[in-house]
């Protein structure tokens, strides 16, 4: 959990490029492009067709690699991790790429996603005497892929994938390919791109613009490519099923800069606010947003609303995730850290704050408290999601459901705690329609709806 902005954090972002001699280099700038999906730790395997090589560290990408240890990744083929890992004590231990040797060579693995039945795998494994070196849930992929019987490396990744359930997008990398798969539900996204010769898969696209790719499209649902000296060949390993992109990509997680599922963040994010203007808009002088992830939605919101656009709120961008809280006093002014007002916007306005979630409601209170400090007369709060009330068991780390401010109370309630004139969210019904809808996509909503698209075996994931 982002404690400070009070939103939940994806567990990862992943790359792989194969065809570039300066794979690595690509890779770094592409983790630099996904920093916000995972800052605790991150790395890079590149392989040259002989030898594999990797580079793995604590905190963000600028702090772990430079010039030479780049220019020691040597070769054409890399992949690449950004972590968000629950726990300080495991996350070195967990950082990736895993790489591993198996009787039949190298294999490094790069994951973003979370399985659902990886305990009761790694149990299964560990009573017929593996031992594991991580707490991850991806490095049980890996041991799957090792005991496979399955003659080539490719098809013993199939079989694994077979075995798994839940949220993967994943990055492979052997000592001669770069293997990409995306789960049937296609939960977290995964784009493929050109650049010149050389492919390219990450996370996001935005990326692929730091590079200079072209965006091709996406990795579909359930597929599985292999990329070495022969192409590119696309398989599809698994029975189709219904696609399950997680709906929260769009409200708040991926850069609005980003096409994700195949659409612009930012468009769909206008979206979400203009929907949420049509249900609850109130007569008011300005709207704001909570930057930076609800900056779109609030421009959407008031395209549709007579309250104009404002920049009530200033986020300082240099406030660390993890800054020392030694005392009550201290804890209790971080958001007074990370945001602050324009008092000139807001004094005497009637305010519209446009947030895109509320988790605990530690952070919106205080700005409400603070917007109201700097002197205005009204203070609305609207939200471009129905409440949280569920925990996520696909790749988003949210808080347990007894801190889930929606867990139990109701939205007058939350409205009461947050000390706000009025809150209103946007409805499930609205923030659906304000998805692309091309193609029948279809969306996992459950952290909302209390629908879980794949049944979750393992309670206590330990990832
Ligand atoms: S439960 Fe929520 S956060 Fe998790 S995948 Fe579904 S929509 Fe996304």
């Amino acid at each position: 959990m982002n404690d400070i902005l009070d939103k939940p954090d994806e567990f990862c972002g992943v790359v792989g490029i194969y065809g570039t001699t300066d794979a690595a280099v690509n890779a770094y700038l592409c983790l630099h492009a996904l920093q916000h999906r995972g800052q605790e730790s991150a790395g890079i395997a590149a392989s040259d067709g002989i030898n594999v090589t990797k580079k793995l560290g604590m905190g963000l990408v600028s702090d772990i690699f430079n010039e030479q240890n780049i220019k020691d990744l040597k070769g054409h083929i890399a992949i690449g991790h950004n972590r968000y890992s629950t726990t300080g004590a495991s996350a070195a231990l967990n950082m990736q790429p895993i790489v591993i040797k198996h009787r039949d060579g190298i294999l490094g693995i790069g994951h973003n996603g979370n399985l659902c039945n990886s305990v009761s795998l790694k149990r299964a494994l560990e009573d017929r005497g593996s031992i594991f070196q991580t707490t991850t849930d991806s490095e049980v992929i890996l041991h799957l892929i090792a005991k496979s019987l399955e003659k080539t490396i490719v098809d013993k990744i199939k079989d694994a994938a077979r075995q798994i359930k839940g949220a993967f997008s994943l990055v492979f990398l052997t000592r001669k390919k770069l293997i990409v798969l995306r789960d049937p539900h296609g939960f977290r996204p995964l784009a493929l791109g050109k650049l010149g010769d050389a492919f390219i898969v990450a996370s996001e696209t935005s990326a692929f613009d730091l590079i200079g790719a072209t965006y091709l499209r996406d990795v579909e649902c359930g597929e599985m490519i292999v990329f070495d000296e022969k192409g590119m060949k696309s398989y599809h390993p698994f029975e189709k099923t219904d696609p399950a992109h997680c709906i929260f990509e769009f409200v708040y997680f991926s850069r609005p800069d980003s096409q994700i599922f195949g659409e612009y963040v930012d468009k769909t994010r206008r979206k979400l606010g203009k929907n949420l203007a049509l249900e609850s808009d109130i007569d008011a002088d300005i709207v704001i947003s909570v930057p930076d992830s609800s900056n779109t939605t609030a421009l959407g919101y008031s395209a549709r609303s007579s309250a104009k656009y404002e920049i009530g709120l200033i986020r300082n961008h240099y406030v660390g995730r993890t800054f020392i809280k030694p005392t009550q006093a201290i804890r209790t002014s971080s958001v007074r850290l990370k945001f602050n007002t324009v008092g000139g916007v807001l004094k005497d306005r009637r305010v519209v704050i446009v947030d895109d979630s509320i988790v605990r409601g530690t952070t919106i209170k205080q700005l409400v408290q603070a917007v109201r400090l700097a002197g205005a007369k009204e203070v609305h709060v609207r939200i471009s999601s129905p409440p949280i009330k569920n925990p996520c068991f696909y790749g988003m780390n949210f808080p347990t459901h007894e801190e889930l401010i929606a867990n139990n109370r109701t939205v007058q309630e939350i409205c009461d705690y947050l000390g706000a004139d009025s809150l209103k969210y946007l409805s499930l019904k609205g923030m659906i329609d304000a998805m692309p809808q091309e193609g029948g996509q279809k969306y996992c909503t459950a952290c909302f709806s209390g629908k879980y698209p794949v049944e979750v075996d393992d309670l206590q994931s330990d990832s």
